[in-house]
């Protein structure tokens, strides 16, 4: 395996039904297995977001798409191979009921790569879902790997092939290439690498933009019983989607804490101070958008425990997004609810509670009002959010919540 000696510039999320293989590629692109989490490890299934990085190479000597590689050196020449560009997959899971983690996900995937079993009918439920999903908040560069090829004869191949057209067709991935690969055998990595390489740029940041950091994750990194005087500070962890964090920086946390006061119970933006970065599986002085970032602050680990702060935005002082306890968002509904014979999605009633995904938040709204094409929301959770945000909204249908629609933040 290569070794990631850059921190990852691009991130990329792997969408789709669950057991197509999504954690079988994020490993044979990067080494790392990204279900750690011993649960999950039981469990076989992506529970949280996984992040693994991987530099893609190519080798200066032979040919695209076959140059492309994440080996340090080139069997077949003999000699180093050129990094070419480091990303950072974001693991969704594809279980039905944790739809809610693979949206709040995708709020920090700048693309993705659908993968879908040759061995199964398409679409699958979550590989409907996910491609939903990822139009509604509108991920536009998207790459489907064709998986399992080693599982199927030519024509089962050509037949999957044809059916994944077909599913695409009129929707965000119509023009997207559709890569044969084998994760389990490693067959066509590289041109599943030129694919994404081609598809899915790193986009153009503004160095000098506001540092704002999405957070997905939190820790209390102690261990019990950890004495006072070295405990170690709340650690946050997520995605710069803009600006740079340096070491020393003031940061700001929102919407912060929930405070208890007088039998009322309100956030409270928390302030620190960053102590340390952890990016690309380094310590760093300093982290640009892209790849995992985890932060060391000076905060009560007990802030931090438990992802008690994930869902929240953290960056400088004064230049966050205003917290909302309640908004009014315009509303884009699907035609139908997605899923096999779901039905026709119905208007948005007034009582109703939604889960709604903002960012790499989720929180339940109760339905205040709604008219035609907008609502307003009262929110369980308050969301930090600027105006205009997407808003994934999903309604409970029957056991679980389902993807109804899109709303856009008006304050
Ligand atoms: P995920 O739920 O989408 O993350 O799927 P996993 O990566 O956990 O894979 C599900 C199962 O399919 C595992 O048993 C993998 O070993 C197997 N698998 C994944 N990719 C391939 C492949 O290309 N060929 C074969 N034969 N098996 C695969
Ligand atoms: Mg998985």
């Amino acid at each position: 395996m290569a070794g990631n000696h850059q921190q990852p510039e691009v991130n990329i999320g792997l969408v789709g039904h669950v057991d197509h293989g999504k954690t079988t590629l994020v490993q044979a692109l990067s080494g790392e297995w990204t279900d750690q989490h011993s649960e999950e490890m039981k469990r076989g299934i992506s529970i949280r977001l996984g992040y693994a990085d991987a530099t893609f190479r190519r080798c200066p000597e032979c040919e695209e798409p076959d140059a492309y590689t994440v080996a340090d050196t080139c069997e077949e020449h003999d000699v180093d191979t050129e990094v070419v560009r480091t990303v950072s997959f974001v693991d969704a899971p594809g279980h039905e009921t944790l739809m809610a983690t693979m949206l709040s996900g995708a709020a920090i995937m700048d693309g993705a790569v659908l993968v879908v079993s040759a061995t199964e009918d398409v679409p699958q439920a979550q590989t409907e879902e996910h491609l939903m999903a990822l139009d509604i908040i509108g991920i536009e560069n998207i790459v489907i790997a064709q998986n399992k090829v080693d599982l199927v004869d030519a024509d089962r191949a050509r037949e999957n092939y044809e059916q994944i057209k077909e599913f695409v067709s009129g929707t965000v991935a119509e023009d997207a290439p559709v890569i044969p690969v084998s994760a389990g055998q490693d067959v066509n990595m590289d041109v599943l690498i030129d694919a994404i390489e081609t598809r899915i740029p790193t986009p153009d940041r503004d160095p000098d933009a506001d540092a704002r950091m999405h957070v997905a994750r939190s820790f209390d990194i102690n261990r019990p019983g950890t004495t006072w005087d070295q405990l170690k500070g709340g650690v946050i962890g997520g995605s710069l989607v803009s600006g740079r964090l340096n070491d020393d920086d003031d940061i700001e946390v929102r919407p912060g804490r929930e405070v208890e006061e007088g039998g009322q119970t309100e956030y409270r933006p928390i302030e620190t101070t960053v102590r340390s970065l952890q990016a690309g599986g380094q310590t760093v002085d300093e982290a640009s958008p892209g790849g995992l970032l985890g932060v060391g602050t000076g905060l009560d680990p007990s802030y931090t425990k438990g992802d008690a702060l994930a869902g929240q935005i953290a960056g400088p002082p004064g230049k966050l997004p205003p917290t909302w306890e309640a908004f009014t968002m315009s509303v884009d509904l699907l035609d139908r609810v997605v899923g096999d014979d779901m039905g026709e999605v119905e208007d948005i009633n007034t009582g109703e509670p939604l889960m709604l995904t903002v960012g790499t938040a989720t929180t339940v709204g109760a339905v205040t009002s709604a008219r035609e094409g907008e609502c307003e929301v009262n929110l369980k959770r308050p969301v930090c959010a600027p105006d205009g945000a997407k808003i994934a909204i999903n309604r409970r249908v029957g056991a679980r919540w389902r993807l109804i629609g899109v709303g856009t933040l008006q304050g």
